[in-house]
């Protein structure tokens, strides 16, 4: 290893090796991880370029692919919905986030020019038009954005990011990410050139998992790399900010937890094990993922004498106070930050 390759990309310090070993997302590789004490960023080593062999297996096998084959119901559902923006801020934090973060901070409408990038199946590009907003979606893959025009309509590109910034300079009013960051190995270079997309009065809207709920007790509790080669904290997404002249301000997810409790027992978090073998084989189950929420107990009574909102804040407030659980309230699953000038 040589030493200077395991500087932080995002704030230029000396990492720390956390993990010798970890399983790669395909067999037989193996990646280091380190940890940034100065911006809490965590990353793996080697760092990936040529990705596409893991994304063309995982897209050809959505509907199988644990933590993906979400998606492809996402992109099912939303033409079904009379509210499709609705029906995924109810099913998904970081939509809940995007949502929050257009309408309630940014006040976006028709006239807001809107980009997302990293759109995948298409399908919020979709339910943000839907919602009256002015929304393009991109993606480098070229398979998911004819599969999002033959299901959405004509809302779409195949692009790069370097492509789009040579063509769209200056153009747009907002950028939305959502879980994309982390799948990105040279970050900084990366949102340089979306910063290049934005009017100088332009905001970024981003979405990552939020290591914070887990960092205690895993060094590396997200999707195994080169898959995800970032995992971030709030800390970590305001040190980007800043290093590319923003401000960071991030949306609160209580409402969203609210309605949608979400309690994890610590202990049975686990890390991922590799989800292709080196023929590109599944290998893991289609539900298993790492985190197992602790399901409502089974006193059915309770629920119907107390009603749904006591019972679920009797149940937060008991987990709250009991050692190795988390309850999710203002942080969960993802962060959503807010970058502006
Ligand atoms: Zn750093």
């Amino acid at each position: 290893m040589i030493d200077d390759m395991a500087d932080c990309l995002i704030c230029g310090s000396k990492g720390k090796l956390k993990e010798g070993e970890l399983p790669g997302y395909m067999e037989p590789e193996k990646f280091q991880i380190w940890n940034c004490s100065e911006c809490d960023a965590s990353f793996s080593l080697p760092r990936v370029e040529n990705t596409e062999k893991i994304y063309d297996l995982i897209y050809r096998n959505i509907d199988r692919i644990p933590n993906y084959n979400r998606y492809l119901f996402y992109a099912d559902s939303v033409l079904k919905e009379e509210d499709p923006l609705g029906f995924l801020c109810r099913h998904e934090q970081s939509y809940y986030g995007i949502k929050k973060a257009l309408f309630d901070s940014l006040k976006a409408n028709r006239d807001t020019s809107i980009l997302e990038i990293g759109c995948g199946l298409g399908y919020l590009t979709y339910a943000l038009n839907k919602a009256g907003l002015n929304v393009r979606g991109t993606d480098i893959s070229v398979k998911a954005i004819t599969d999002a025009e033959n299901r959405f309509g004509p809302f779409y590109s195949s692009k790069s990011v370097d492509e789009l910034a040579n063509e769209y300079g200056g153009k747009y009013d907002i950028i939305i990410m959502t879980e994309l960051l982390e799948h990105v190995s040279d970050i900084m270079k990366f949102l340089e050139q979306v910063a290049r997309l934005l009017k100088s009065d332009g905001k970024i809207i981003v979405t990552t998992p939020d290591k914070a709920p887990f960092s205690k007790i895993s060094s590396w509790c997200t999707d195994l790399p080169p898959v995800h080669c970032w995992w971030l904290s709030e800390k970590s997404v305001q040190k980007i900010g800043s290093v590319l002249g923003f401000k960071t301000r991030f949306v609160n997810f209580r409402g969203f937890y609210s309605k949608n409790p979400a309690i994890i027992k610590l202990s049975s978090v686990v890390p991922e094990k590799p989800t292709f073998n080196s023929a590109g084989d599944i290998l893991r189950n289609e539900n298993e993922g790492a985190l197992t929420r602790v399901k409502p107990g089974k006193k059915p009574g309770l629920k119907q004498i107390t009603g749904e909102r006591i019972y679920n804040l009797a149940r937060k407030i008991y987990y709250s106070v009991r050692p190795g659980y988390t309850v999710f309230s203002r942080r969960g699953f993802s962060i959503c930050a807010i970058l502006y000038r």
